[in-house]
């Protein structure tokens, strides 16, 4: 029986092989974050499998200030290129006519406008976007190939889609990485302030509670090949 080191080293080599591939096919690559702490597992390897592979990061504006915090601390820790992209809209025209922010009547339109567009417009400037998401996450990631078709003609790798919730924190205690201070709290999978409560059954359970949406639509242009 294989174990969970084990799994964690194939899985490693798998994403070296997969990047070595993209250089070697001349691909321009760059990888996304949202600086959570099962998050820093992939910015440790790529850290340390090419340093030179820019980090960006969507400040939707809305963000917990621990987060931002977390995200500078990491940044540098590890001496990854950090990019922070946000919304070319400014805040005033994200308030609706009842003079609310759009996440409390349209979070899919204040998801697209914040999250989506954002980077979408990255996309358009790369070949490749490496993202984090996992198959244990949710229904949706459960059904992705680790290499995908994505808008924009960018390449998604998937390179921590096998992991599971007890492989990342294996890795996190192997390498002593930090937890994002609200860890502490009782959060789990922190996004912006008012769409993130603390968890009821599982990590994501806490996002856009009482809402019908599960995703802020980052992985939802997946084409299937
Ligand atoms: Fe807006 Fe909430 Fe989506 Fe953040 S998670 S962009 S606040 S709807």
């Amino acid at each position: 029986m294989v174990g969970i080191e084990e799994k964690i080293d194939v899985e490693i080599s798998l994403i070296e092989s997969c990047i070595q591939d993209f250089k070697q096919n001349g691909k321009s690559i760059f990888l996304s974050s949202s600086f959570q702490s099962h998050s820093i597992p992939m910015l440790h390897i790529f850290s340390k499998i090419d340093r030179s592979i820019p980090v960006y990061f969507v400040d939707t504006g809305f963000h917990f200030p621990e987060t931002i915090v977390f995200c500078e601390k990491i940044s540098n820790a590890l001496d990854i290129e950090l990019n922070v992209v946000s919304s070319n809209i400014p805040k005033i025209d994200l308030i609706t006519k009842e003079n609310r922010f759009l996440f409390t009547s349209d979070p899919d339109l204040c998801c697209q406008l914040n999250k989506v567009d954002p980077i979408e417009r990255v996309c358009e400037q790369y070949d490749v976007w490496v993202t984090g998401v996992r198959k244990d996450q949710s229904k949706v990631r459960e059904n992705f190939d680790m290499i995908a078709k994505g808008k924009k003609g960018v390449t998604r790798f998937h390179a921590m889609l096998n992991w599971d919730y007890e492989m990342i924190n294996t890795y996190i205690k192997m390498h002593s990485l930090p937890a994002h201070p609200l860890e502490e709290e009782g959060y789990q999978s922190v996004g912006c302030s008012p769409c993130t409560s603390k968890p009821i059954y599982d990590d994501r359970s806490g996002r856009w509670i009482g809402m019908n949406k599960t995703e802020c639509g980052l992985h939802l242009g997946v084409i299937k090949n």
